[in-house]
């Protein structure tokens, strides 16, 4: 609705989330990623102003100067620990002309070929992708395969493949090492249609009886939908691991994590790279402070198909989740070699992260502690690994500090 309204009909640009499913009042909570975030910041600090009903009963009006210690909260503090949010005011952008992406799959023919290809993809990203105009993602998988799914703003449609093609000519060059399992691409359209669900054949539209028409969701995000998950992480990549011999160290990492599952890395949710207002106001919220190093999110996870209470479907089998949650452990464990106590992302995150306070807030953590006491002193809102969440039963009901 957001999107419609704002980009479609007003032919504006607002930071909202990159899959369509998402919310706003959860994503600002979140810190929230869209897909052309590494330009245009989070979509926490997008947010002017908002109305919250805090756990005494009152609406209060937060913005910079009214109550600026709990809107530096809602802003990516995480959602449901602070009060109800029932309003917002959002910044919006000049809508560039165009948006696009590049796409493909790529297949390396041996270990030691996927390993040259992983570290040709880095030199060409910190060369030529790294910087506002490109996000979304990439897959590393752990059948030596190269997955390009990104996304670039501010692009003209001949600037996108060109900045492409030497890579997807060295790939096509060397046809024993490397195979296009997908077809190779970059182009960019008009930016006002990136979000029309008519007639786009990247939108799958809601069909379900009594949809508004300008709902639906992207096809690449189909397998999320009711997604049953076995295992989830994240970890904020910093960028200097692109730098000079950094680099090499993270291309054994990957290829190493990539043994046990697929490594997916998310350009757009982490902000080294975007302009400097961008980073001084993404400083200015509550996430923490290494989303503004990483030059991406790493989110290594599996699961299977939609299982709601009720439906009719085989059971969910325990021994392969388990044996999923543990590649997971090893994948995240040689990432976390070169990216020893990294951040992440807390709504993209592992539900067990033993150091979440750390994690998710970093240095914000005591400041945010001390919000949490002034507005809700009694733990109305309390959340799984939220904030202040420690001094209470897992359930959430018993005060036990
Ligand atoms: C399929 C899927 C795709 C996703 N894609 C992205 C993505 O592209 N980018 C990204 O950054 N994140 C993404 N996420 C994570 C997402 O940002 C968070 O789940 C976010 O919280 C969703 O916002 P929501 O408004 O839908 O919140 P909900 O999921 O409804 O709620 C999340 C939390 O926020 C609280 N909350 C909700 N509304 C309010 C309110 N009005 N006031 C106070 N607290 C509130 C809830 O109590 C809950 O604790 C995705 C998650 C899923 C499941």
């Amino acid at each position: 609705d957001l999107y419609q309204a704002v980009t479609n009909q007003a032919g504006r640009y607002v930071q909202g989330g990159g899959c369509t499913s998402v919310g706003v009042a959860g994503l600002i909570h979140s810190g929230g990623f869209g897909s052309f975030s590494k330009g245009f910041g989070t979509a926490a600090s997008g947010l002017l102003e908002a109305e919250v009903v805090t756990a005494d009963g009152r609406a209060l009006i937060v913005n910079a100067c009214t109550n600026p210690d709990l809107f530096w909260a809602i802003k990516g503090g995480g959602g449901g620990s602070w009060g109800v949010m029932t309003r917002v005011t959002l910044r919006t952008h000049a809508l560039p002309e165009f948006f696009g992406g590049a796409w493909g799959k790529i297949k390396a023919s041996s270990d030691e070929a996927f390993r040259r290809l992983l570290a040709r993809f880095f030199d060409f990203y910190s060369t030529h992708l790294f910087n506002p105009h490109w996000g979304e993602q990439v897959k590393i998988g752990s059948d030596n395969t190269l997955e390009i799914s990104m996304v670039c703003q501010g692009l003209d449609p001949r600037q996108a493949p060109q900045i492409w093609a030497p890579f997807f000519a060295w790939v096509k060059a060397a046809p024993a090492d490397f195979s296009a399992t997908n077809e190779l691409g970059a182009r960019a359209t008009p930016a006002r249609h990136w979000w029309d669900i008519e007639g786009n054949p990247s939108m799958i539209q809601d069909k379900r009886p009594g949809a508004a028409p300008g709902h639906g969701w992207w096809k690449g995000d189909q397998g999320q939908v009711g997604a049953f998950l076995r295992g989830y992480d994240s970890l904020w990549l910093p960028a200097t691991l692109l730098q000079g011999e950094q680099r090499q160290r993270l291309v054994d990492a990957l290829f190493a994590g990539s043994r046990y599952k697929q490594i997916g890395l998310h350009f757009n949710k982490g902000l080294a790279g975007a302009p400097a207002d961008v980073i001084a106001a993404a400083l200015d919220t509550a996430t923490s402070p290494a989303l503004t190093e990483a030059f991406a999110l790493a989110i290594i996870a599996d699961g299977e198909g939609a299982a709601y209470p009720g439906m009719a479907r085989a059971g969910v089998d325990l021994d392969a989740a388990r044996r999923d949650a543990r590649a997971i452990d090893r994948a995240t464990a040689e990432l976390s070699r070169v990216a020893p106590g990294a951040g992440s992302y807390v709504s993209e995150s592992n539900f067990f992260n033993p150091r979440w306070q750390q994690a998710y807030w970093g240095e914000h953590y005591p400041r945010l502690q001390t919000i949490k006491r002034k507005y809700d002193p009694d733990g109305l809102f309390i959340v799984h690994n939220g904030v202040g969440s420690e001094d209470w039963s897992a359930d959430g009901f018993t005060r036990l500090a």
